[in-house]
């Protein structure tokens, strides 16, 4: 395991097969993918230095020197370790040699970065764009909430960051933030309408002073717009950040009339889209985030969820199901709409949905997964889930979520490896080439995609395939039996310079029938886990008639018959080697998580969790699929239980991590002396301690900074076995019930 973590600390990348399978018809007998959760800008250690000139690159692949390059030094020519192409180096590397390597050469350094230093002084760096879409049909205790947490975060906005706002109801309204004394206006559009570009230019006078050009697009200060009709919308916040707090503090719930049987007028969808013609219009191609703080559901114009009728429920699991759904395919096209419109510009679409309802985050998951923006779901705007997660975006130094922008990824790889797809927050640049596989999952098809948005915790889940057939000239090969992956990053850094990340991997591949024990040996099982995960909520989302249960349990199987280790027909026999032992504990977990058990939740619940998941890294995806319990006593101090009601007891506490819930349970006994009172009476300190472990505890996974969103937080439940705990019986099993799967497991796998 800690080989696994070692990797991941120097490369930022976890793969399921760390030994791999020499040829296709072995890749498919190992079940689960060839693939890898890479972390593309996960901080690297202070000893990498940061190069500042451009990489090298192949003359014929286009890929980046790296320490697997064959180097002669006496002719200064490199090889290249993907295509085999022999490249020259240019003069200003003539001074190289054997005790003089570039800092790209050194074994160490298989991820480094370029930042070169020519392209674009500091002074010029492009600042950054918040956009703030903010929905005003909401009681005023919430709009109160959400002004007070908006109000917390404007004066965290790095000065020379640009801001703009609209708020929406029944209509849209832009606000002209600079209206340098004059009176502030608001352009008002209609909700219910769909409104295109032009209008937009048009109605908000952009060309109020001058012809507007007759031909081409218009986009930003080069193509004929100025820089004084863009800044009354986006302003330096430095500049704006008076006249943003008193159209704040003015805030007022949507004045228009609601009938009591009927839902608030909200479109949703207009102006979201509003907020991006305005974007594309003023700021193409530069990092820019529209920032939605929704209240309820969509209701008027397109992008509704729902009619307006409260009579009529809104879309569950089961009317998505039964094709039941009358907005969502509509409101999902809306939206794949704005996805492409919001990549081809380069911005991000942040969504922040705080109401007991549900606002449309199924409908929305499209455009904030492309675009890699983040996702908040919490029942009101008043609940620290919404307003810490918030502050985290704006927050500085070392709790710094590291939000970067601009980003396009590629790969490279030795030719007998392809790519499927990327499962997680980008979008397709449709690039089509030799690497890319006959079959794609998520966005395939391409060897490069585009990462509007990402932060240092942004994690892509690459699915491979080995192309290489049985019977070709393996010992020709063998020579050398490496594979060689190489990912690319360009990005634009939180400090506005463009810069490069380049991880080259070199992992061995093993063929014929002796093979199983090194493949055991590099399998991560963490990973195997999380890659199950991406891959089955994909494939409940995309495959008509997906059966995720039959397919989690008969790909353990064939994965336990695989590599387990037993006599024909004998399930006594069964053994894992460690290396797979928790495996199905994983799978059987999974299989009972909010990813699979969908009617548990909502759409837009379920919609979330597979957000949240699909950008994370290993270590955190996997507590959402697999809680952390952890038991305090008297006697035993902290330590780690099973996920099973045998774990609960009169006189212990737990503390239950599930990623997006943290909670403590208190023991019957515990919680009849905490409510008598004994923790404040001086000869029950240890009792008092024995309390607050747990609290510290889920404060510090709470404000950890290795999770942007913060954990809805239950310090006090009591565990009592005649009422289980709401949510409990989905996280704890009984022992029974694990054990029954196990037996089937093994009977299945030994036939
Ligand atoms: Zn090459």
């Amino acid at each position: 395991m800690t080989e696994f973590l070692d990797l991941e600390t120097q490369d930022a990348v976890r793969m399921p097969w760390n030994v791999l399978p020499g040829t296709k018809q072995e890749a498919a007998q190992c079940v689960i993918p060839i693939s890898a959760i890479y972390t593309p800008i996960k901080p690297l250690p202070n000893t990498t230095p940061l190069l500042p000139y451009s990489p090298l690159r192949c003359r014929n692949c286009r890929s980046v020197l790296n320490p697997f390059s064959i180097v002669d030094f006496s002719t200064k020519i490199w090889i290249c370790s993907f295509c085999l192409h022999r490249n020259h180096f240019p003069h200003h590397y003539q001074s190289i040699s054997d005790d003089n390597l570039p800092a790209e050469l050194f074994p160490q350094y298989t991820t480094i970065e370029y930042e070169p230093q020519n392209e674009r002084p500091t002074s010029q760096a492009i600042p950054q764009v918040f956009f703030f879409v903010v929905d005003t049909c909401m009681i005023e205790e919430e709009i109160g909430f959400l002004r007070s947490g908006l109000s917390r975060v404007i004066g965290e906005i790095p000065e020379n960051s640009l801001v703009g706002l609209i708020t929406f109801g029944r209509y849209v309204c832009v606000h002209e933030l600079g209206f340098f004394g004059r009176v502030p206006k608001v352009y008002v559009f209609n909700g219910a309408k769909e409104i295109t570009k032009d209008q937009v230019l048009e109605q908000m006078g952009f060309f109020l002073k001058k012809p507007r050009p007759a031909t081409g697009v218009v986009a930003g200060v080069r193509d004929g717009l100025s820089q004084e009709s863009i800044s009354r919308f986006l302003l330096p916040a430095a500049d704006c950040e008076f006249a943003l707090n008193s159209v704040l503090d003015e805030l007022q719930k949507d004045p228009w009339p609601v009938p009591a049987d009927q839902r608030a007028p909200r479109s949703t969808g207009t102006a979201l889209t509003i907020a991006a013609h305005l974007l594309g219009v003023c700021v193409p191609g530069s990092g820019a985030r529209i920032m939605a703080f929704l209240g309820g559901p969509a209701t008027e114009g397109p992008g509704s969820i729902v009619s307006k009728a409260l009579s009529e429920p809104i879309r569950s699991h089961k009317d998505l199901d039964k094709d039941a759904a009358p907005f969502f395919n509509k409101a999902v096209k809306l939206y794949e709409g704005l996805a492409k419109q919001l990549v081809h510009q380069g911005h991000v679409l942040d969504v922040f949905a705080c109401a007991l309802d549900q606002v449309g985050v199924a409908e929305l998951k499209v455009a904030v997964e492309k675009t890699g923006g983040l996702v908040v779901l919490a029942e009101s705007f008043g609940h620290s889930v919404f307003k810490d997660s918030l502050l985290r975006v704006f927050q500085s130094g070392d709790n710094d979520l590291g939000l970067s922008s601009n980003g396009i990824f590629e790969v490279n790889f030795s030719k007998d490896i392809k790519i499927q797809g990327v499962l997680g927050p980008c979008a397709s640049l449709e690039k089509k080439g030799a690497l890319c596989s006959d079959t794609s999952v998520g966005q395939g098809g391409t060897t490069a995609w585009k990462m509007c948005g990402l932060d240092k915790s942004t994690s892509l889940c690459l699915i491979f395939d080995i192309v290489k057939k049985e019977n070709s000239d393996v010992i020709s090969q063998a020579a050398n039996n490496q594979f060689y992956f190489q990912f690319l990053t360009y990005y634009q850094h939180s400090n506005g310079q463009m810069r490069l990340r380049a991880t080259t991997l070199s992992r061995r591949w093993v063929t014929g029938p002796g093979n199983v024990q090194d493949l055991i040996a590099g399998f991560d099982q963490e990973a195997a886990a999380v890659v199950m995960g991406r891959l089955v909520s994909f494939k409940m989302e995309t495959e008509a008639e997906f059966d995720p249960i039959r397919w989690l349990d008969k790909s353990l199987i064939h994965l336990c018959s695989r590599f387990g280790d037993y006599q024909k027909d004998s399930p006594s026999s069964f053994v894992l080697s460690p290396r797979l032992s928790i495996i199905p504990q994983f799978v059987f977990n999974l299989r009972r998580s909010q990813f699979v058990q969908v009617f548990n939740n909502s759409p837009d619940e379920t919609a979330y969790f597979r957000m949240v998941m699909n950008r994370e890294n290993v270590a955190n995806s996997v507590v959402m699929i697999q809680p952390s319990l952890i038991s305090y006593a008297f006697n035993s101090g902290a330590e780690p239980a099973l996920l099973d009601v045998a774990s609960i007891a009169a006189d212990r506490i737990l503390l239950l991590d599930s990623y997006f819930t943290v909670v403590v349970f208190h023991g019957s006994t515990i919680a009849q002396w905490r409510k008598a009172g004994y923790q404040n009476e001086p000869e029950h300190k240890v009792f008092a301690q024995l309390l607050q472990a747990p609290l510290d505890d889920a404060e510090a996974i709470h404000g950890s900074q290795a999770r942007f969103l913060l954990a809805k937080l239950n310090p006090s439940a009591t565990y009592n076995s005649d009422a289980p705990t709401p949510g409990g019986d989905i996280l704890f099993t009984d022992d029974v019930s694990f054990e029954i799967f196990s037996d089937h497991l093994q009977r299945l796998a030994v036939q």
